[in-house]
């Protein structure tokens, strides 16, 4: 190694992999969540999408339902994969060496709640939160609304991928004949 050579430390941080996690309930995943998904994959070498699998929680699909979907949606991005995670998403950060979230904003209604959870995760790991602003045609789109609109019979075909729509129409029908 001559003088000029770079420090080892310095080579280190430059071959590191740089690793985000987009995290949600994805019940199920509207193109609200891929278009964040796929700005996410080009800022970062690798992305997780981590499906929140609390059980507690009234969701129309299974975790391993929204994790299916999920993982059609995305397919044609080689580095996203799709995981699941229970419990603090700090600690699903750390155990898979993770030291980004990125979130997507909507409006400023999202912008407090977010805010805080971006505080509260950075006191509680060595995580930083992305927050990546809303397309526009996207701005006013949530899982609770597209699930909303299509069990009144509301279009909801130009907001979800093809496939969830279908499935999504599908399950409505089952509950409606419960
Ligand atoms: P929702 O039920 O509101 O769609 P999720 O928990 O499934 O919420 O969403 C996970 C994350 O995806 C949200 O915290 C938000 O960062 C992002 N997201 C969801 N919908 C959009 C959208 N239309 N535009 C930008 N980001 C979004």
């Amino acid at each position: 190694m001559t003088t000029s050579d770079p420090e080892p430390v310095q080579i280190r941080e430059v071959l590191s992999v740089r690793r985000a996690v987009c995290p949600g309930s994805f019940d199920p995943v509207t193109n609200g969540h891929i278009d964040i998904v796929q700005r996410a994959a080009s800022l970062f070498d690798e992305v997780v999408v981590a499906v929140g699998i609390n059980k507690s929680k009234n969701r129309l699909f299974t975790a391993e339902e929204r994790m299916e979907m999920l993982s059609q949606a995305v397919a044609h991005l080689p580095n996203v994969k799709v995981d699941g995670f229970s419990g603090l998403l700090t600690a699903f950060c750390q155990e898979h060496d993770i030291h980004a979230i990125v979130k997507g904003l909507r409006a400023v209604t999202d912008f407090d709640y977010e805010l805080q959870m971006a505080q509260m995760n950075s006191s509680l790991a060595d995580v930083e939160t992305v927050f990546v602003p809303t397309s526009p045609e996207y701005s006013f789109l949530a899982s609770s609304l597209v699930k909303e609109v299509a069990a009144f019979g509301g279009d909801v075909s130009s907001l979800v991928p093809p496939f969830v729509h279908q499935r999504l129409t599908a399950r409505l029908k089952e509950k409606a004949a419960e």
